[in-house]
């Protein structure tokens, strides 16, 4: 067992009969520069072992035998188990199944998308890396599915703030006059007891603010033993029996009981309009998962990269129809 720094990435590696080097763990500590990431992937054989390594940390093992010996079909980057012969790509079960977009297009869509605060729309991608505008797009949507589905695994705890915003205006292609749509958006945010920091963020679009989709939300995404904060509106009525103490605050005019949550709205606001000019309805619960995920992960910045690539590969294809729909 050995630790090696390469390219400011800390591996735990271990060596076998091979002599060759294997990824066990890896923790970054320090988030990667342009230049940094540039010379760790500069072809698409980089990406394609960081892979490997990711996927198969102790060596190639077959998912339906277990054997571990494997041959490389090269001309369509298959691996085939010696064994039973079965075939799998490194990026099989994982987002970027089947893609004909390469790795290194992949790698940096992720590490700019984990990386840049402000997030990255389509058109901004498809231009900084030179792709069309349709491939970034779909890029944009699955990583955002993987972000949503990454963080569903996990509900707030603790004292947690909740809210009801509205998001946007007109929305494209709409001709004025004939109304606006607004977003309407839930949010909780969990906090320290005395409120000096947040800690984790759920935000869900919802159809209506009402008893049910409150209820539905609190079920989902909290657990039961929280305590929550409201304001006085009614349709937090019936929270009592679904946490452990339900605190409703009237909010009068200078007074600010649900500060994180407030702030929060704000700040979610400005990462819609200033990055996305105008909200797509159809598709506006990936921006609010792109930006919790990357909320609720702001204090691991040099990880960010690790992580989200992680989660490309831990989550099953999207379909076109289940981005479209
Ligand atoms: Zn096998």
């Amino acid at each position: 067992m050995a630790i090696e720094l390469t390219h400011h990435l800390y591996y735990i590696s271990y060596k076998k009969k091979s002599n060759r080097w294997k990824i066990f763990a890896m923790a970054q500590r320090e988030p990667m520069s342009l230049f940094q990431f540039h010379q760790s992937f500069s072809t698409e054989e980089d990406c394609a072992k960081y892979i490997f390594d990711l996927r198969w940390p102790k060596g190639f093992i077959c998912s339906k035998c277990q054997n571990d010996k494997y041959s490389l079909i090269k001309s369509r980057l298959l691996y085939q188990c010696k064994s039973c012969r079965y075939q799998t790509s490194l990026t099989s079960g994982s987002i970027m199944h089947r893609t004909r977009t390469p790795l290194m297009v992949w790698f940096w869509t992720i590490f700019l998308i984990g990386c840049d605060k402000r997030g990255h729309s389509a058109l901004s991608l498809s231009k900084k890396l030179g792709i069309s505008y349709w491939v970034a797009w779909t890029m944009l949507q699955k990583i955002r599915k993987a972000m949503g589905q990454q963080d569903a695994n996990y509900r707030l705890d603790g004292l947690v703030e909740m809210d009801e915003g509205y998001f946007g205006g007109i929305s494209k292609g709409m001709k004025r006059g004939r109304g606006t749509t607004k977003s309407k958006v839930l949010i909780a945010v969990s906090t320290d007891v005395d409120k000096k920091h947040a800690k984790f963020l759920k935000m869900k679009k919802v159809k209506n603010f009402n008893k049910t989709t409150v209820e539905s939300f609190v079920s989902q995404h909290l657990n039961h033993g929280c305590t929550i904060q409201t304001d006085g509106l009614n349709i937090y009525e019936s929270l009592n029996s679904l946490v452990k103490e339900h605190q409703k605050f009237i909010i009068k005019s200078g007074a600010a009981p649900l500060p994180w949550v407030h702030t929060i709205i704000s700040n979610a606001k400005s990462f819609v309009s200033g990055t996305f000019h105008g909200l797509d309805q159809k598709h506006f619960q990936g921006y609010l998962d792109e930006f919790c995920y990357r909320f609720n992960r702001r204090f691991w910045e040099g990880q960010l990269f690790n992580r989200l690539l992680a989660a490309c590969l831990g989550y099953p294809p999207t379909t076109y129809a289940e981005l479209t729909q």
